[in-house]
């Protein structure tokens, strides 16, 4: 994979075009909004200053990491010449299902159509493609450069090449990829995202505070994160989404939403992101103050 295209510059994203930009791969970057591709790319720059500043890459490989991203506003000039497209746009069916028949359409027919999505149907994606033996999931974690994981998950009719050429890709780019079947939340957000809810739920009920919540499951259960500080990190609208694919997909009611999170996510506090969620991030996002509402 020497040349690969990525749609969405959001969270995700600029993650992984980071990760594959910074292991010698080219890189097309693409969204529909063109703030999200500045925004996108000020975070990758970001990133790897960071990373100079640690002395963990050196500044020549901070900069050859930046010239092997190019930015693009449509798909059909952003795909010429690839031999991957990881699709990580907004996490919803309709809009996954249209960009994948776009992509069958303007792709070359080599081209391999990866998904990031967390819990959607890798199947129903693929079944808007001619190319349903070329559909895959690839769940990168968040955040991308840092984290190991790649969920690959294989839809109804993903063929075993391109299986085995997905978790190559991964090893390629040092990550460990482990290989799942294609239902609702896969394995990582069918258990890590019950367990956000029942947090939510445990806040709503006024069992425990922000801070109290995410401390017990910090200190006792030695999570490196609580499970409100890592909703705030993944995005509550992401989290809904995801909740609602499962609460859709098992049909079970352990599976539903708190409203908590639903009226969060309504209001526009998405987290980190929106610069506040159940933690406010006014003064960056290292910040561990409860936002104002969950303050007693
Ligand atoms: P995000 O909201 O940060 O970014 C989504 C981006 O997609 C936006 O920049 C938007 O402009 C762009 N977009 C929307 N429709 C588009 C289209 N038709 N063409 C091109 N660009 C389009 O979302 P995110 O958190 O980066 O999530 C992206 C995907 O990755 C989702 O499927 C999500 O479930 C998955 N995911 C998210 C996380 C996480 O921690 N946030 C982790 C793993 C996987």
């Amino acid at each position: 994979m020497k040349k690969i295209a990525i749609i969405g510059a959001g969270t995700m994203g600029n993650g992984i075009a980071h990760a594959f930009a910074q292991n010698g791969c080219q890189v097309s970057l693409i969204d529909v909004s063109e703030d999200s591709l500045k925004c996108g790319l000020k975070t990758i720059e970001k990133n790897l200053n960071r990373m100079v500043d640690r002395e963990k890459i050196s500044v020549e490989a901070m900069q050859s990491t930046l010239a092997n991203i190019s930015t693009f506003d449509s798909l059909d000039m952003g795909v010429v010449g690839v031999d991957l497209v990881i699709e990580a746009a907004t996490e919803d069916i309709g809009v996954k299902r249209r960009l994948f028949s776009q992509l069958d359409e303007v792709c070359e027919d080599h081209v391999i159509l990866a998904s990031n999505t967390s819990s959607i149907s890798i199947t129903k994606i693929a079944a808007a493609t001619n190319r349903a033996g070329q559909v895959i999931g690839m769940h990168f974690m968040n955040p991308v450069p840092v984290m190991k994981l790649v969920e690959v998950i294989r839809g109804y009719e993903t063929t075993d090449e391109v299986a085995e050429k997905v978790m190559k890709c991964a090893e390629d780019l040092q990550k460990t990829p482990v290989e799942v079947q294609d239902y609702p939340g896969f394995v990582a957000n069918r258990i890590l995202m019950p367990m956000i809810n029942e947090a939510i739920y445990t806040l709503h009920e006024g069992v425990a505070g922000v801070s109290e919540i995410d401390s017990v499951m910090q200190l006792g259960m030695s999570h490196p994160m609580g499970p409100l500080h890592l909703a705030d990190f993944i995005g509550l609208d992401v989290c809904l989404s995801i909740l609602q694919v499962l609460q859709e997909g098992f049909g079970q009611a352990k599976y539903a939403p708190c409203a908590l999170l639903v009226n969060m996510v309504a209001a526009g506090k998405l987290g980190v992101k929106a610069g506040e969620g159940f933690y406010d991030y006014a003064e960056g996002v290292k910040s561990k103050s409860p936002a104002n509402q969950f303050l007693k």
